[in-house]
Order: C-alpha cells, then sequence, then structure tokens
C-alpha cells in the first residue's frame, strides 16, 4: 500500500491515524505539537518535522485541522502545501470549515492537477477512534472512488454530498439540526423537572414519543440521566461547545451567502456565544443545559 501523511493529530486527526495505521497503510504524519507525532511515530508511523516533509514523495494527503484559516494557510499561496504536492496525487481535506474556503481549496489543487475532496466527519471522538466515522465527501465522484478504500479504514458511512464544497454543506446542516435539537432538549428537560417531574421518566416519556430525537437517545444533557453521556461527568469530554459555536457560525456565513433563513440556527448560535463568554467552551456541547436551571 502508499504512503499517506497525515497532517493534523488532534482530538479527532490521531485516532484517525491510527486507524489507517491498523489498516496497513504506511503514514508520514505532522503536527505542530511534538508529542501527537512522538505518540504515532512509537506506533510505527514515520515521523517528519514539517508538512513538506511530510507530503514529499506520497500520493495521498490527509488534513485535520481547527479550522478554515489552518487550512487556507496551510494549502493556499505560493508558499502552500499544494504547490509541494505532485499532480495526480489525491488530497482529502477533512477539517469542518466554510464552504467557501473548501471551493478555494478545490479550485487551486485542481488547477494544479491534484485530485482533492472536502471530507468533514461526524460521529465525534469516539466515532474516530472505533473507526465508524461518517464522511460527507464534496468533489468529483471519481476522487471519492480513489479514496474510498481510505475513507472505510476510518469511517462506516461515506456519502457523496454533491460537488466541491457540499460536503462542508452537509456538515453545517447537520449540526445546525443538533444543536437546535440539543437546545430544544435542554429547556424541555428544565422545564419538566421545574414542574416536579423526574428526569430521567420525562427524558424516557419523550425518547419514546413524538418528541425523540438523537439527542434524547444517545446524549441526554440532564445530569444523571444517561451515566454515559458527558453530562454525567461534568460535561467533560465529547464535542466542545467552542467547536459547535463554530459549526453554527459557518451555517450562518453559509446561509448568508445564499440568502437562506435559519432562524433556529442563528438561535442557537447566540446561546452557544452565551455559553463561551460564560467560560464554558471547552465543555461538551450538552453543557446548554445550565442556561436553563438556577
Ligand atoms: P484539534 O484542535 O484537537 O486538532 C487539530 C490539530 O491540528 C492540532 O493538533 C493542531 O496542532 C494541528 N494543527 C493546526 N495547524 C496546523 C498546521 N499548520 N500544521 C500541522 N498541524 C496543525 O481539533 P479536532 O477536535 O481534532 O478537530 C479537527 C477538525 O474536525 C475540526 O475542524 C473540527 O471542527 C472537526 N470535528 C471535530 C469533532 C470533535 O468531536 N472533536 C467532530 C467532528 C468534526
Amino acid at each position: 500500500m502508499s504512503d499517506i501523511a497525515f497532517i493534523g493529530l488532534g482530538h479527532m486527526g490521531l485516532p484517525m491515524a491510527r486507524n489507517l495505521l491498523k489498516a496497513g497503510y504506511r503514514l508520514r504524519v505532522h503536527d505542530l505539537v511534538r508529542s501527537a507525532v512522538d505518540e504515532l511515530a512509537a506506533e510505527g508511523a514515520t515521523s517528519a518535522t514539517d508538512a513538506r516533509e511530510a507530503v514529499a514523495g506520497t500520493a495521498v494527503v490527509i488534513t485535520m485541522l481547527p479550522a478554515s484559516r489552518h487550512v487556507e494557510g496551510l494549502l493556499l499561496g505560493e508558499d502552500g502545501l499544494l504547490q509541494a504536492i505532485a499532480p495526480g496525487s489525491l488530497v482529502l481535506e477533512c477539517s469542518t470549515i466554510a464552504p467557501e474556503s473548501a471551493r478555494k481549496v478545490h479550485a487551486e489543487a485542481r488547477a494544479r492537477g491534484i485530485d482533492l475532496l472536502d471530507a468533514p466527519v461526524s460521529g465525534g471522538t469516539a466515532g474516530a477512534a472505533a473507526g465508524t466515522l461518517t464522511f460527507m465527501v464534496g468533489g468529483e465522484a471519481a476522487a471519492l472512488e480513489r479514496a474510498r478504500p481510505i475513507f472505510e479504514a476510518m469511517g462506516k458511512n461515506i456519502f457523496h454530498a454533491g460537488p466541491d464544497g457540499a460536503g462542508q454543506v452537509a456538515k453545517v446542516c447537520n449540526n445546525q439540526v443538533l444543536a437546535v435539537q440539543m437546545i430544544a432538549t435542554a429547556e424541555s428537560m428544565a422545564l419538566g423537572v421545574a414542574n416536579g417531574l423526574d428526569p430521567a421518566v420525562l427524558a424516557e416519556i419523550m425518547r419514546q414519543s413524538s418528541g425523540g430525537n438523537w439527542v434524547l437517545e444517545r446524549y441526554n444533557p440532564w445530569p444523571g440521566v444517561m451515566p454515559n453521556a458527558p453530562a454525567s461527568r461534568e460535561y467533560e469530554g465529547g464535542f466542545m461547545a467552542e467547536l459547535m459555536a463554530k459549526d453554527l457560525g459557518l451555517a450562518q456565513e453559509t446561509a448568508q451567502n445564499s440568502l437562506s433563513s435559519t432562524p433556529m440556527g442563528a438561535l442557537a448560535l447566540q446561546l452557544y456565544r452565551l455559553l463561551l463568554k460564560q467560560g464554558q467552551g471547552r465543555k461538551d456541547f450538552s453543557v446548554v443545559q445550565k442556561l436553563f436551571v438556577e
């Protein structure tokens, strides 16, 4: 199997890269944080001191970085990494970024003869570790077929969302629904408890009724209702509120570009910004429950 360069070994990138190693791929890895590189090197990856060294001589590059500015900063421009990647290579850009940024990166890659896919993921750190991520892919269908075995080593569901940037559009739509469901569930839990209901009883009634949703199934925000949910461990671990705020901001930017009306997403963004102001940004996004209790 060919070498893969993997750049960005954070909460998501590290376990994703580990699954590629397990599947038998040879990896050349880089991150600004040395300890993450060393951790994977100890498991068989080749460490690279910078991104250019990582991509030298590889035909496949994966990036998993925080936000648009990191991706554009790394890949674009005269000194950008796309200039150092050989024409004909495959680049899988898996970060969650603005669809507009993704389209810029696609355009520059295409001009260099590189097959690039925007391929944001859903499934969180647990899905990354278990190799069960959902990939939402934007770009050419032929490039996706080329990439499919690599995605399959890290994920379970691989969707072709559409052309350049479509993966990012699907991702912001999904996360907007998730945020709104989380907030609606949190306010209803607080309403029921304030009116004398047992939170576990209320959670089960709603789960089995027409209010049932993914949050009630897997991620109840009320502490103690689900022993394995972040709410039951002081909202530690899981998906950080500041990342949800970032994704809701991307949804609003995307809505602005298409003049779409997204009032629920707008309100969700404002509530998550409030949480960030209250110093809760690094807690799991179910910490929104705290806005509704004394
Ligand atoms: P993270 O901050 O933990 O990891 C990002 C890594 O990129 C860091 O280790 C950082 O050092 C590295 N990095 C930044 N700039 C770099 C550069 N120029 N060169 C090399 N390395 C660089 O973030 P994460 O939680 O792993 O998330 C990554 C992406 O996946 C984000 O876009 C996020 O929105 C998305 N995402 C996260 C989750 C989640 O549950 N954490 C779920 C789905 C999607």
